[in-house]
C-alpha cells in the first residue's frame, strides 16, 4: 500500500513516485493537464509522500499523517483555491508568502497546493514568483492548472513541469472492478467520468454523488411547461444548499481539530482566520462544482439524444438512461438544431458559473430552453 496506488498507475504518477522516492524534490512543481487528469489527487499523494514518517518519501497511505493529508486536514499542507473567478493578490500576500517563510508546523515539508493556479491574476503571480525565487528548503509548491498559457512564463519557468492525462476508459473500468464494483456500475461510472478515476470512484462509492446524479437524470422527463423549468431550478439550488450545509458541519469539526492541535494561546489567531477564509472559499467552490455537475449531466443527456439520432448509440454517455434517450431520439417535434441549442445553453451556463453572479438565472434560462423541446 502506498499513497500513489489510488491514482490508477498513470505514467505521470509512476514517474513522480520514482522522483520523490529518489529524493528529487524541487521546491516548485507545475502539474498541467486537462480536467479529470488527476492533478489534485496526484499533488495530495505527493504531499503525503513528503510528510509520511512511516515510509519517508514513499507515503504509506495508512498512518495518521498520510490519512490527514489525504483528507485535506494536515496543518502543513495548504490548499489555495480560487475565490470566484480569481485567486487575488491578497491571498498570495497574506496566506502564502508569510506562511511559506515559516517552518513546517509538525510535518517534514510544508506543501502549498495552488488549485487552478491560472486564476491567479498577474499581481498574484508576481507576488508568488518572488517567493519561488527565494525558496525555503522545506517548502514545496504545486501549481495545478488546465490552462497553462495563463501562467506567466516567469512563474512557469521556475517549476518542474509534469504533464498529466486522463486514463483510458477501459483502464478506469478495470480499476473499479478490481476494487469490487459491479461491472455495469463500473462501465457507467467510467463513461460519465471521462477518464477521471477519482470522480468515477465518487460516482460508485459516494452515496451523495450517486443520489445527486439520479436526481439530475430525472429532470428532462419532467420538463413540459415553463413552470417545470422553474421548479427544477429550485430543486437543483435546494440540493446545492443541502450539500453546502453538510460541508459546513465538517468544517466546524475541522475548526475544533485545529484548536486542539494548536492549544489555546498566542499565535493561534492567524491560522484560525486563515482557516475561516479557506472555508468560505471552499463553500463557494463546492457550490460551483455541484451546479456544474447538474449542468453537465443535463448537457450530456441532450447530447446523447443527438448522438442516438445520428446512429452513434455506442458513444452514449448515460448508458443507464439509454431507453429514455432512444425514445427521445425517435420522437418527432424538436429538430436537431433545437437540441444543439439546448446542449449549448447548458454548457454555456456551466462555463459561466465562475464569473456569473446570478447562477440561478443562467440555470433557469437553460432549463427553459429545454422546455421548448417538449412536444406541443
Ligand atoms: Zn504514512
Amino acid at each position: 500500500m502506498s499513497v500513489w496506488e489510488n491514482l490508477g498507475g498513470t505514467p505521470a504518477a509512476t514517474w513522480l513516485a520514482g522522483q520523490i522516492a529518489a529524493g528529487e524534490v524541487p521546491h516548485a512543481w507545475a502539474f498541467l493537464g486537462p480536467a479529470g487528469s488527476g492533478k489534485k489527487p496526484t499533488a495530495v499523494a505527493m504531499a503525503a509522500a513528503l510528510n509520511c514518517p512511516r515510509e519517508p518519501l514513499v507515503g504509506c497511505g495508512v498512518c495518521p499523517t498520510c490519512s490527514r493529508v489525504l483528507r485535506g486536514r494536515h496543518p502543513d499542507v495548504h490548499h489555495i483555491v480560487p475565490e470566484g473567478p480569481l485567486i487575488p493578490v491578497d491571498v498570495v500576500r497574506e496566506l502564502v508568502v508569510p506562511e511559506a517563510a515559516r517552518s513546517p508546523f509538525e510535518g517534514i515539508y510544508k506543501v502549498f497546493v495552488i488549485e487552478e493556479a491560472d486564476r491567479m491574476n498577474e499581481p498574484a503571480q508576481n507576488a508568488l514568483q518572488k517567493t519561488l525565487e527565494e525558496p525555503q528548503p522545506d517548502t514545496v509548491f504545486v501549481l495545478i492548472s488546465e490552462h497553462e498559457e495563463e501562467i506567466l512564463e516567469t512563474v512557469r519557468s521556475r517549476c518542474r513541469i509534469v504533464r498529466l492525462e486522463p486514463l483510458p476508459e477501459q483502464r478506469v473500468i478495470e480499476i473499479l472492478t478490481a476494487e469490487g464494483a459491479d461491472e455495469g456500475d463500473a462501465v457507467l461510472a467510467a463513461r460519465i467520468s471521462d477518464g477521471d478515476v477519482t470522480r468515477a470512484r465518487a460516482v460508485i462509492g459516494d452515496g451523495a454523488t450517486r443520489e445527486r446524479r439520479a436526481l439530475w437524470s430525472t429532470i428532462p422527463r419532467r420538463l413540459a411547461a415553463p413552470t417545470d423549468a422553474l421548479a427544477a431550478a429550485t430543486e437543483i439550488v435546494a440540493e446545492v444548499k443541502e450539500t453546502l450545509k453538510a460541508r459546513e458541519a465538517e468544517q466546524k469539526e475541522e475548526v475544533v481539530e485545529l484548536a486542539e492541535a494548536m492549544g489555546e494561546g498566542r499565535g493561534t489567531r492567524a491560522p484560525q482566520t486563515a482557516l475561516a477564509k479557506r472555508h468560505r472559499r471552499e463553500l463557494r467552490r463546492l457550490e460551483e462544482l455541484i451546479l456544474g455537475e447538474a449542468l453537465q449531466t443535463l448537457a450530456s443527456f441532450y447530447r446523447d439524444v443527438l448522438v442516438m439520432r445520428a446512429g452513434g448509440s455506442d458513444s452514449v454517455v448515460n448508458i443507464d438512461l439509454v431507453e429514455e434517450i432512444s425514445l427521445r431520439a425517435s420522437e418527432g417535434g424538436a429538430d436537431d438544431a433545437a437540441l444543439v441549442r439546448v446542449v449549448e445553453r447548458f454548457l454555456e451556463a456551466r462555463g459561466s458559473l465562475v464569473h456569473n453572479a446570478n447562477q440561478a438565472l443562467a440555470l433557469e434560462g437553460a432549463l427553459l430552453e429545454a422546455v421548448r423541446l417538449a412536444p406541443a
